[in-house]
């Protein structure tokens, strides 16, 4: 498995692959890695022959008073597992090395980015897009993996991809949960024992909403009411729960087949999110 750190190195290698008719799939994370990334793996190793995983903690999609610092790193485990699971390339860069000190061009989306998430964590989707434009561009990649954990994102990169012709196939993956029903995260790490056990409010308040809606309930205003009801009941400080056009993110008011509901809470200090499609 090929190391790089210099962003150039890659994108030297990255070209070459494209030359002699390798397919290249790119599967962006920010590390400490879980199943969810290889799940990812699994999925890029699908459509392409070589897999570049990066892993870069990106200091620009993170707001002033969010997590950046402590957010978790392991890079000799990463490495492990990236090897395990068959990546042919990882990319460790540095916030040094990906970004002159007087970067001055960014990547904006401009609708999608300004709901849900976007509202509460402003130039978080600035920062994504702007990072994934840049991986883009150094690993070259025919195919991009993504989460469906991070379900607004998945959707802000696809329109990114359309609006700037990137000839990139965005592939979105499953979420991939623990055995209750948390969804895996990098995350999960801060949360202490009790915080772990009220965690699985989150995907019991889908568990519910998908169930009101298979009995009838089409209302989304009712089936946010009582998952909202449902997170409190379990201990989490609710962020937001909204049903949404899972194309364009446009808030509904009937839930119809293939809509999606999102929702943020807090667990503690610990911000969570999690979602799923009604089907
Ligand atoms: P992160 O390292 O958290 O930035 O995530 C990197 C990629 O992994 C993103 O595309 C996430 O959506 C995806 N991801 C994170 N957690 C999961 C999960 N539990 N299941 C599937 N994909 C995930």
């Amino acid at each position: 498995m090929l190391v790089f750190r210099d962003p150039q190195k890659l994108q030297r290698w990255a070209l070459k692959q494209r030359e002699a008719g390798v397919r290249v799939g790119l599967v962006p994370t920010m590390g400490y890695l879980h199943e969810g990334h290889l799940s990812l793996i699994a999925a890029a190793k699908k459509y392409a022959d070589a897999v570049v995983v990066s892993v870069f903690v990106n200091p620009i999609q993170f707001g002033p008073n969010e997590d950046f610092e402590k957010y978790p790193r392991d890079e000799k485990a990463d490495l492990a597992k990236c090897r395990a699971a068959g990546a042919a390339a990882v990319f460790l860069p540095t916030p040094q090395t990906m970004y002159a000190p007087d970067a001055s061009v960014h990547v904006t989306e401009e609708v999608l980015a300004n709901r849900l998430c976007g509202l509460r964590r402003p130039g978080h989707f600035r920062g994504v897009c702007t990072v994934v434009a840049k991986l883009f561009n150094l690993a070259q990649p025919n195919v991009a993996v993504f989460g469906q954990k991070d379900f607004q994102q998945a959707c802000v990169i696809r329109r990114m991809v359309r609006d700037l012709n990137f000839p990139i196939r965005i592939v979105v993956a499953p979420i991939v949960r623990e055995p209750d029903g948390l969804a895996r995260s990098s995350r999960n790490t801060y949360l202490s024992e009790t915080e772990r056990q009220q965690a699985v409010g989150l995907s019991r308040s889908l568990h519910l909403a998908k169930r009101l809606f298979r009995e009838g309930q089409t209302s989304a205003k009712r089936i946010v009411a009582r998952m909202v009801k449902s997170l409190e009941a379990d201990g989490l400080q609710v962020d937001y729960v909204e049903i949404v056009d899972a194309e364009t993110l446009d808030p509904v008011k009937t839930v119809q087949k293939g809509n999606a509901v999102l929702l943020a809470v807090y667990d503690g200090k610990t911000r969570l999110i999690d979602n799923c499609l009604f089907s």
